[in-house]
């Protein structure tokens, strides 16, 4: 036997390689856990995106957590006011890292039609947001859309570059 066969085994497609932060935001993009933060009617439609018609599990985001402490995907759904704001951004800080965020809906992302002095103009204004979802209200098929937007966000991304980037929802 050469030395040349000593050193160098074949392995077939036994073995694959790659960098552990590919590994874990794989992971990560396929076991999201969305808190959702519903305050009006934009939440409807995000039940009927984790309901069987639209299938949310299929995108490997289906379980659902009231507690931001088991969450790292933040959904807002509905109107945010400003008595509110507080309590949205707290609810942020208490999430795991990393963590990400969805704005559903003109309410959450622009405060809506409801350009007054007690609503909130958009949830960027006390937090940083990844996704944009127009519509009043949207489809859940843009709920689905903007999770995987959001995954798409995830994958090329280390641990600390994915954080507090702004990705704008495409409309085309
Ligand atoms: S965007 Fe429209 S549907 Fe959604 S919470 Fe606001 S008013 Fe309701």
């Amino acid at each position: 036997m050469s030395k040349q066969e000593i050193v160098t085994p074949s392995f077939g497609d036994t073995v694959v390689t790659t960098r552990i932060k590919s590994v874990l935001n794989w992971a990560r993009k396929y076991s999201l856990w969305p808190m959702p933060f519903g305050t009006a009617c934009c939440a409807i439609e995000f039940m009927g995106a984790v309901s069987s018609a639209f299938d949310l599990s299929r995108f490997g985001a289906e379980v659902v957590r009231f507690s931001p402490r088991q969450s790292d995907l933040l959904m807002v759904m509905g109107t945010i006011n400003y008595k509110q704001a507080p309590i949205l951004k707290k609810i942020y800080e208490q999430m795991c890292e990393p963590k990400w965020v969805v704005a559903v809906g003109a309410c959450a992302s622009s405060g809506g039609f409801y350009n007054n002095y007690s609503v909130l103009q958009g949830i960027d204004e006390v937090i940083p947001v990844d996704i944009y979802v127009p519509g009043c209200p949207p489809r859940p098929e843009q709920i689905l859309d903007a999770l995987v937007k959001l995954q798409k966000k995830i994958d090329p991304t280390a641990f600390v570059d994915g954080l507090n980037n702004t990705y704008q929802y495409d409309l085309k």
